[in-house]
Parts: structure tokens; C-alpha cells; sequence
């Protein structure tokens, strides 16, 4: 017997989950881009998306926020620290690779300074995954050792029933458990199984690019400058990305007073890496492709024994030249 969670009862789920305190979030369509964002009942979920534009990343770490006030006095600076929204929530229709995003992040965060904001948000959210039946062409999580149906970073995994009638519901954690036994009187016991999880075909071998990147020599192989050279450094690649996750810190404000905000950044930038001289250490955009790719598959790795990509595929899907990880792995492999 498998427990059930049925799409006509998704309305009191929500319903009750809202009523207990907790924001119900999902994916949804926005005018121009889906993104995820609350919901306030079932018919706000857009689930037929294969992944929403904008990657769940920025539910924990969004692309700008306070982190204090300053106001300067004559022999003193006061300062207010903003302190993480306490909010508990359920994100509920997450794909797998957003959420492996996210448990690949935890160990950066977590690293030698433990980010509050990360953490309290991590802390409270409660993520609900549901395994793909569908993929698109840029789809490739199988290619990064992932799946459709991963489990990592998920606190429930849902796979579909046929005709959108609801989903087997499979709790993983204390955390998903604690959230599905609130709505314990939704859920029914039955022999019906799930749909099969989508073919995603491998696009590249990793581990044959991990080893050519590993190799100090190809460092300064020509095979950067050709692969970037249509790369218009616009950063979409890196905001999208559920990973990447470079922030830079900036004041706010006059000589007085103003606000300290975290803001992304991007390595895709000629600024990110301007020294104050005038000199930039990755003076040219196949530099910086480079440092993307390093990064991501062997500097990273190295640190924190996991690749930072969880294979959703958004690099590629929204890069507006039709770059992307993608190719440039399976470049990689050919070479
Ligand atoms: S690879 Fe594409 S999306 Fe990324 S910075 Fe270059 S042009 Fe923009
Ligand atoms: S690098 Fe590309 S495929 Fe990998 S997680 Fe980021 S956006 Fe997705």
C-alpha cells in the first residue's frame, strides 16, 4: 500500500497549512517568468511547468537585503542589525534539482562563518519535492550523477499519479513529517502507483571533464577563448543558477546614515574581480568562463566533495547567445 495525497484535496492542505502559520509556496506563472512565490490556494500552483524560470535559490538567499543600519554621530556609529525573517513555510512543488541546489549550497554557508540568514531560512522551510515525469531538451541531471526523483535536500518526495489525480507521498525527514501529519486526514492509503520518472539522457561523461580540468595544463588551452568567445558577460547564467552564489556587500546611503545590503554578484562581471588599481586579475570574458566552469567542477568539488551543479539545466535553457554549461562539457568530453 502507498499513501496518497490526491489533487482534489489539495485545497484544505493548503488551507490547513495556512491556518497553522505556515506560508504555502510554490511554483506559479508570472507574466513574463515563473518563478516560485506563495500561493493562497490550490489553483495558484502552475505544476505543469518542467522547472520555473527563476530557481529556488532566492527564497534563501534573495538577490538583495538588509543587513544593518548605520547612523553616524559626532563620536559614535550606531548600527541596527536587521535580523533574518522568522517565517515558517512549505515549499510545495519544488523540482528535484532546485532543491539539491539548495544541500549543495548548505556546506558553503556553512563553511567558516555560518550565514544566519541561509540557516534561519533553511531552518524554517520545509521543501516538498516532486519527482519529474517530463523533461526538456536542457534537462541534465542525470549527466551530474543526479535524477529525476533525487531526494537530496527534500524533506517529502511526491511522485505524480496519472492525470494529474495527485502524487504517492514519501516523507523523508522528521521536518516533512511533522508538516504532512497537519494534513494527516488529506492522505489516503491505496495499492496505485506512480507514473514512471522522465528518461533524462546523459549529455556528457563528468568525470572525463573532471579530469581534464583537473589537469594544470589546459589551464591556458585555446579551448576557452573559442568556447566564450559569444558569451556577452550579462549574467543571466549565474542569477538563474540554483548554485552559484556570490554576493557582494555595499553601503547604502550619505555620510550619515544609510543601509549595509547583501546583493548578488556575478563572476560572469568584468568588476567582480577589478582591484582598485585599474588591474583585473580575469581581464577577458573566456577568463571568466573559465573561472565558472573551475569553479563549478574542480575547485568547489575540492573543497566541499560536490559538484556545484545540480544539472537543471537554466544556464543553458536561458543564456540569450545559446551558451551554457552544457556545451561547453560536452565540449569538454570531446577534447
Ligand atoms: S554564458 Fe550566456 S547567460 Fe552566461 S553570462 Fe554569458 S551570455 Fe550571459
Ligand atoms: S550551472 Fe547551469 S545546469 Fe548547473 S545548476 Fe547552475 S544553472 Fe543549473
Amino acid at each position: 500500500m502507498t499513501r496518497i495525497l490526491f489533487s482534489d484535496k489539495l485545497d484544505q492542505c493548503v488551507a490547513k497549512w495556512r491556518s497553522a502559520g505556515i506560508t504555502v509556496i510554490g511554483p506559479v506563472q508570472g507574466e513574463s517568468l515563473s518563478t516560485y512565490a506563495a500561493v493562497e490556494k490550490a489553483s495558484d500552483f502552475a505544476f505543469g511547468i518542467v522547472l520555473p524560470d527563476r530557481s529556488l535559490k532566492e527564497l534563501f538567499f534573495p538577490q538583495t537585503e538588509p543587513m544593518l543600519r548605520y547612523t553616524i554621530k559626532k563620536n559614535e556609529i550606531e548600527t541596527t542589525d536587521f535580523a533574518p525573517p522568522a517565517a515558517p513555510r512549505i515549499i510545495f512543488g519544488a523540482r528535484p534539482c532546485d532543491a539539491s541546489g539548495l544541500a549543495i549550497d548548505d556546506p558553503l554557508f556553512g563553511w567558516d562563518y555560518k550565514d544566519e540568514y541561509w540557516f534561519k531560512r533553511r531552518n524554517e522551510s520545509v521543501i516538498v519535492t516532486i519527482a519529474c515525469t517530463e523533461s526538456d531538451d536542457f534537462c541534465m541531471c542525470t549527466s551530474l550523477k543526479h535524477s529525476p526523483d533525487s531526494t537530496k535536500g527534500s524533506d517529502v518526495l511526491l511522485r505524480p499519479l496519472d492525470k494529474n489525480r495527485g502524487w504517492v507521498v514519501e516523507e523523508l525527514t522528521d521536518r516533512g513529517r511533522e508538516a504532512f501529519a497537519l494534513i494527516s486526514e488529506e492522505i489516503k492509503e491505496s495499492d496505485e502507483t506512480a507514473l514512471p520518472t522522465a528518461e533524462v539522457p546523459e549529455k556528457f561523461n563528468l568525470d572525463t571533464c573532471v579530469t581534464w580540468l583537473q589537469n594544470p595544463v589546459n589551464f591556458d588551452s585555446k579551448f576557452w577563448k573559442e568556447i566564450s568567445m559569444r558569451c556577452i558577460g550579462c549574467a543571466s547564467c549565474t542569477y538563474l543558477c540554483p548554485t552559484c552564489h556570490c554576493f557582494d556587500i555595499q553601503d547604502e546611503g550619505d555620510t550619515y546614515s544609510g543601509i549595509r545590503r547583501k546583493n548578488w554578484d556575478s563572476c560572469s562581471f568584468a568588476l567582480f574581480t577589478m582591484h582598485t588599481s585599474g588591474h583585473n586579475p580575469r581581464a577577458t570574458q573566456s577568463a571568466r568562463w573559465r573561472q565558472r566552469i573551475m569553479h563549478k567542477f574542480n575547485y568547489f568539488p575540492g573543497k566541499f566533495s560536490v559538484n556545484s551543479c545540480s544539472g537543471c539545466g537554466r544556464c543553458s535553457r536561458q543564456c540569450p547567445v545559446d551558451m551554457g554549461i552544457t556545451e561547453t562539457l560536452q565540449e569538454i568530453s570531446k577534447l
